[in-house]
């Protein structure tokens, strides 16, 4: 998330379809389009009636960033990782940080701590944090020492999800890599709540898909090709989502180079450097977008091979992955899994 909260909101009314033939009654497509958590969004929808949601997705991007965002100083996870002490409050009204901090849990333990929101300080001591800046000098001891301070076993919710009890000070939370993917869950939820069948939303390339588009057909959903400027967009592939989610992480997203070494924002938090690897794209396809985000983001720690052992070890998770390497040669690879083959077109 980034420093600033934006919200410029367009509601366009489009034109009444007819042409799926599946629906009798008239939808009416709505799109918004805005800013937030440092990116931009959009949400389509189709309804049976004239509804605009526009505040309501508006107010739910604004009560998270309340919550989970490190660019306000006066969210709930600002004050969880100003508080030192052995037992942490959050406010009570509090629903998103329990939950996103509950599906942590689970994918920490899932990925044996390749995903960790506890990685924070080293986040930090790498450039990659608000207000932090890159190291002049690569310090190893430094290093160590802040390996230390982020174990995620430290940090245990205590009854309903109000009360953490932390057995080290030190230990801050980064729940970047999840809180995006989260928002689209929130959003497509209050869609759904609102009788709408059919659905896009997408934060930052984060997306959860429902049922079909005003043509009447499958949303469809282009990956970027993971070019270090990213300038100039370019789509490495396009994917069919059928009422599913899909989160990318990439290490040409947020990056720098020193001496000829390319540091991503990613970290490892077994060794506490940034991924050194040939992956450079992970797209991760579930039910829900926060767990398609924070495996998305596991994986780049992992590796091509590790991904693909992990899939076939947790076959219960029911995901899909579409990864993006690179060779010897320096050239683009890919590999898919097996659940989405044929959905997805590679544009070469
Ligand atoms: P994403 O783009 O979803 O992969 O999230 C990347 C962000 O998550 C980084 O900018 C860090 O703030 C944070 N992060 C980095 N490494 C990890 C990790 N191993 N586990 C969880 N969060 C991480
Ligand atoms: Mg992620």
């Amino acid at each position: 998330m980034k420093n600033y909260f934006a919200l410029l909101f367009a509601l366009f009314l489009l034109y009444g379809c007819g042409g799926s033939n599946e629906k009798k009654q008239e939808l009416i497509p709505y799109e918004l389009h805005g800013e937030a958590q440092g990116t931009t969004f959009t949400v389509k929808y189709l309804s049976k009636d004239s509804l605009d949601l526009s505040r309501e997705v508006m107010d739910i991007l604004v009560n998270i960033d309340q919550e989970l965002s490190l660019w306000v100083d006066s969210s709930e996870l600002c004050k969880f990782n100003r508080q030192s002490l052995s037992t942490r409050y959050i406010d009570s009204s509090s629903i998103y940080f329990p939950s996103v901090f509950k599906l942590s849990k689970e994918v920490f333990q899932r990925t044996n701590g390749a995903f960790n929101p506890a990685v924070m300080p080293l986040v930090k001591y790498w450039g990659f944090a608000r207000k932090s800046e890159h190291p002049e000098q690569i310090d190893s001891l430094k290093i160590d020492s802040l390996m230390q301070h982020i174990s995620f076993n430290m940090v245990q919710l205590v009854g309903a999800g109000f009360v953490y009890a932390v057995a080290d000070f030190d230990l801050q939370l980064d729940f970047n890599a999840v809180a995006q993917g989260y928002s689209v869950d929130v959003i497509a939820e209050l869609l759904t709540k609102n009788n709408i069948e059919h659905y896009m939303v997408e934060i930052g390339g984060e997306v959860v898909a429902k049922g079909k588009n005003a043509q009447g057909e499958w949303w469809t959903i282009g990956i970027d090709k993971p070019k270090d400027n990213n300038t100039d967009r370019e789509l490495q592939a396009v994917v069919q989502l059928e009422n599913r989610a899909l989160a990318t992480s990439g290490n040409y997203r947020k990056f720098y180079e020193k001496d000829g070494i390319k540091y991503s924002h990613t970290i490892d938090p077994s060794t506490g450097y940034p991924v050194q690897h040939t992956l450079l794209s992970a797209s991760v396809f579930a039910s829900d977008c926060g767990t398609a985000d924070a495996y998305a983001t596991a994986f780049m720690v992992m590796g091509v091979e590790k991904t693909k052992e992990f899939l076939k070890e947790n076959p219960d998770l029911k995901l899909d992955v579409y990864l993006i390497f690179s060779d010897e040669k320096g050239e683009f690879k890919t590999w898919i899994s097996e659940g989405i083959k044929g959905k997805i077109d590679e544009e070469n």
